[in-house]
């Protein structure tokens, strides 16, 4: 008899975006006059820039000729690109990763979700409420987790997000192995300093544990005091892995690549304590699973590395951020806390003591607006709601006008 891995029926069924869905659809067969404008998804809408779409053309041209065709390439990604991202996204910020250091991949969430592989099944894990949910459940299918009980799974640390703190999880007061952070955060938009990551550093130093650090959004930090990598702490290297995309930075959320950043110096421990290098392993996980990245996306990809690229994305990140100014500003108007939209495309709402999914139904039915209820990325997000600057400007100007309408008069 086939018999399943039962950990995923204690997956909390996620009907967070099937419901939004359906709620939303139910608003328009009732209002087919009414134009809907999405604010809640996390997914860009500009086109790719154009130095990334030749390198991508030039890609294909190669495929297409005997002399420059190419098969199966490196596991671990092209040389080229993996030179290109160290110089750029680490060397020139004085953080010291070698491109042997560089894993490109198909994108963050693969990578995000597969490294806890790595893993002993008996570690205690930490992770942040609210949270980009593929940490956890990646965890529960792994079997890392008890029941789902009250709105979380039994042996998880959480880790609670609180306006009073700046949405910065406190370190935990009993040793935890694995911490999850990222930063510039999805869903709060909030970001770490320097000394805030050192923190964590020191402690994962000090507890033999490891950081997966997420940097999806690193490239919307536009306060150059903040760290745009955990590299840039000292220490780090031998305590922390860093997960990028290229999804949210140069627009690749179709086109897909990404890649994760495992030092030399990174160490796990066996049962007794002897050392294994976390880079072997993850070569060996990669090497025996994934077949690398299309040549042409890794063509593509490098052309975010070059100067017209670096500029291309830049202008389009400006282009989202300054989407959430505009809705930074209603806010404040409005009289409404949050955080978020400086160095990141999300704006977390308080929603003033409102449940988050009245609050979604009160801006879609009043305003045809759409946001991401809060209570989706966690308990500690029940009272919040998370708006997003992936739209036109035309858009979030018309979406803030009606928000402004409706919430107004309350
Ligand atoms: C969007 C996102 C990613 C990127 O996922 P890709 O698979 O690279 O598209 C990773 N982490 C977080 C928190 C995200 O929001």
């Amino acid at each position: 008899m086939i018999t399943a891995n039962e950990n995923y029926n204690k997956l909390n069924a996620s009907y967070l975006f099937a419901d939004i869905a359906k709620r939303v659809q139910l608003y328009q067969e009732s209002n087919p006059d009414k134009e809907v404008i999405r604010l809640g998804i996390g997914d860009v809408t500009l086109p790719l820039p154009p130095a990334v779409i030749q390198g991508f053309k030039r890609g294909v041209d190669e495929m297409s000729q005997d002399a420059t065709f190419r098969g199966y390439g490196p596991e671990q990604g092209y040389l080229f690109l993996r030179q290109a991202i160290a110089a750029v996204d680490f060397q020139s910020r004085g953080a010291d990763i070698d491109a042997d250091e560089i894993f490109v991949s198909d994108g963050a969430k693969c990578d995000t979700g597969n490294f806890q592989e790595l893993f002993s099944n008996n570690i205690t894990i930490a992770i942040p409420d609210p949270v980009y949910p593929v940490y956890l459940d990646t965890n529960v299918m792994a079997g890392r987790t008890g029941g789902f009980k009250d709105g979380r799974y039994q042996g998880i640390v959480y880790m609670d997000c609180l306006k009073e703190k700046a949405f910065m999880p406190d370190l935990p007061d009993a040793p935890v192995d694995l911490i999850y952070l990222c930063f510039p955060n999805n869903p709060t938009g909030a970001t770490a300093t320097r000394d805030q990551l050192a923190a964590w550093v020191d402690y994962a130093r000090e507890n033999k544990a490891l950081i997966l650090f997420d940097a999806a959004y690193e490239a919307f930090i536009r306060d150059e005091n903040l760290p745009r990598s955990i590299y840039e702490i000292p220490g780090a290297k031998e305590v922390a892995v860093e997960f990028r995309s290229l999804s949210k930075t140069a627009g690749f959320t179709g086109t897909r690549c990404g890649f994760t950043v495992v030092p030399k110096a990174c160490m796990i421990y066996t049962a007794n304590g002897s050392k294994l290098s976390l880079h072997d392993m993850w070569n060996r996980r990669q090497s025996t699973k994934f077949n690398g990245v299309s040549y042409p996306v890794q063509k593509a990809a490098e052309a975010v590395y070059s100067q017209e690229g670096q500029a291309q994305i830049k202008a389009n990140i400006d282009y989202y951020l300054a989407n959430a100014r505009v809705v930074r500003q209603t806010m404040t108007e409005l009289g409404f806390d949050h955080v978020g939209g400086e160095n990141a495309p999300y704006i977390w709402i308080d929603g003033n003591g409102r449940d988050s999914w009245e609050f979604f139904d009160l801006l879609l039915d009043k305003a045809g607006v759409v946001c991401t209820p809060g209570q989706g990325f966690g308990r500690c997000g029940a009272q919040y709601i998370r708006i997003s600057a992936f739209n036109s400007p035309e858009n979030v100007a018309k979406a803030m006008a009606r928000v402004k309408d409706v919430l107004k008069k309350r």
